[in-house]
């Protein structure tokens, strides 16, 4: 069930019903543009990562400042996106069962496709539903560069399976997906350059050896909110996927330096109990935020930390052992990552300078057939 929003448009941020996903917008905005100008500088495509948002509403805003469409994870996004009238989505994974493949041929239909294949039996797969349903859908062969999750070898194998979609009735090779998840949170910039340096030569020697099969990429793409200024002057990589920009999780934060964005996306938690000093409770727990990448920050309390979540409850801890926190008081708390904590909410509550502006659902909430 749907659950009624927390808020209405007008209201002060304290009269908000918590918890609540609350998004900055001015720092939201200041994001966009920011990366806009990035990537225009550096002459490189932006098609952002759905899934963090998981809203046709921010794919839009995207849109209109410059990106060239949308990335999604799942075949349920690629639905919420395109029902929402996004018009170019690719799915930056595997799609491999017949079921779900039907359904991406179905989108072909009134929008732009794209998915990754790392296997000649998933390109085999893609083929016949776009056969079935009569559609052309783009396929990027995905290469393993370091993160060691899906992708095939850079090199030959990934040459053999370009020609397999080449050869495809109603697939068009696009290109290569070639993203490195493990770098994007290596703490030193040491760390992440070397990771992506390593990831690019292998990604420019199979752009080469694809090009003497004759076989041209006119998408490489890659790269997460870590470490997208690295292939954006790679030479190689044309198209970059970042998605936590948008937001900027405590967890980006943590990496040194942070990446140039702020943080917008909030869990507004209100004070529950007071009862010892140097300690609050707060109603937002492992229900209301993400901590499998470490705990929330407190908003503007540098020296209050978010620890010991139980479902429903946080507690918050300061040194100095003041009573700090009044009852009903409402807390900003920085979600440790941003993706899984949005996945928990049915609406942004849009703000500025302190009032609600706009209530946006995330729509594609849970999506993850
Ligand atoms: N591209 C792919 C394929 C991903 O899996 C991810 C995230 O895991 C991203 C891009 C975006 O990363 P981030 O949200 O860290 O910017
Ligand atoms: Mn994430």
């Amino acid at each position: 069930m749907i659950q009624r929003p927390p808020a209405e448009p007008g209201m002060a941020e304290d009269e908000i019903d918590t918890p609540a996903l609350v998004l900055d917008l001015d720092a939201f905005e200041a994001n966009l543009a920011t990366m806009a100008e990035a990537t225009k500088a550096a002459g490189v495509r932006l098609r952002p990562h759905a899934k963090t948002h998981k809203s046709p509403v921010i794919a839009r805003l995207q849109g209109r400042a410059g990106a060239v469409g949308q990335c999604v994870q799942k075949v349920a996004e690629a639905e919420i996106l395109a029902w929402g009238g996004i018009e170019d989505i690719l799915v930056s994974n595997e799609v491999v069962s017949p079921r779900k493949l039907a359904r991406l041929a179905a989108l072909a239909r009134f929008c732009k496709i794209g998915v990754c294949a790392d296997s000649a039996a998933g390109i085999a797969a893609i083929e016949a539903a776009a056969a079935a349903a009569d559609v052309s859908i783009e396929v990027l062969v995905e290469i393993e560069i370091g993160a060691g999750r899906c992708g095939t070898s850079p090199g030959a194998e990934a040459v053999a399976l370009a020609r397999r979609v080449a050869d495809s009735r109603h697939l068009t090779f696009g290109g290569l997906q070639a993203y490195h998840g493990k770098a994007q949170h290596l703490r030193t910039p040491e760390e992440r350059r070397a990771a992506i340096a390593s990831a690019s030569a292998l990604t420019a020697e199979t752009v080469e050896a694809l090009r003497q099969a004759g076989l041209a990429c006119r998408t490489v793409g890659g790269a997460g909110t870590g470490t997208f200024a690295l292939e954006a002057k790679s030479g190689v990589y044309n198209e970059l996927q970042a998605g936590s920009y948008i937001f900027m999780d405590a967890d980006y934060g943590r990496n040194q330096p942070a990446p140039p964005f702020r943080h917008s996306l909030f869990v507004l938690a209100s004070v529950m109990s007071v009862t010892r000093d140097g300690m609050a409770v707060v109603d937002a727990g492992h229900k209301a935020v993400a901590v499998d990448s470490g705990p929330p920050a407190v908003w503007g309390h540098d020296d209050v930390r978010y620890a010991g979540p139980s479902d429903e409850h946080g507690q918050l801890f300061w040194e100095s052992g003041d009573r700090r926190f009044s009852l009903d008081q409402r807390v900003r708390l920085v979600p440790g990552h941003c993706d899984p904590t949005v996945d928990r909410y049915d609406w942004y509550v849009g703000v500025r300078r302190g009032r609600v502006e706009c209530l946006w659902p995330v729509a594609a909430r849970g999506a993850m057939a």
